[in-house]
């Protein structure tokens, strides 16, 4: 497997999602329409994505809620056009 490092800016991230542990599945959900979150469990499987409830401030899916708030604040402020995330890019080779 090769793998490149590149940056991203906040502003070119076009979409948020899961991978699920168990099946595989992968959900995406564009950061303009994250206003209702992303869902909790696998809807294929229904595996627990992320754990615990929005009231608890240490469940998982605080701290999702949490993270998806800052993204979408990051965007409308000035310092969002200056913020970068780097990421591997790593492509798979099928024999
Ligand atoms: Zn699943």
């Amino acid at each position: 497997m090769a793998e490149n490092v590149f940056l991203v800016s906040a502003h070119e991230l076009l979409s948020i999602g899961w991978h699920c542990p168990h099946c595989g599945a992968i959900y995406t959900v564009p950061i303009e329409r994250l206003d209702r979150g992303l869902p909790p469990h696998c809807s294929n499987c229904n595996e627990v994505l992320a754990k615990g409830h929005s009231q608890d401030d240490n469940s998982d899916v605080r701290m999702l809620e949490k993270f998806l708030f800052f993204l979408r604040i990051s965007r409308e402020r000035e310092f969002g056009k200056n913020l970068c995330f780097q990421v591997p890019l790593k492509i798979e080779k099928r024999t």
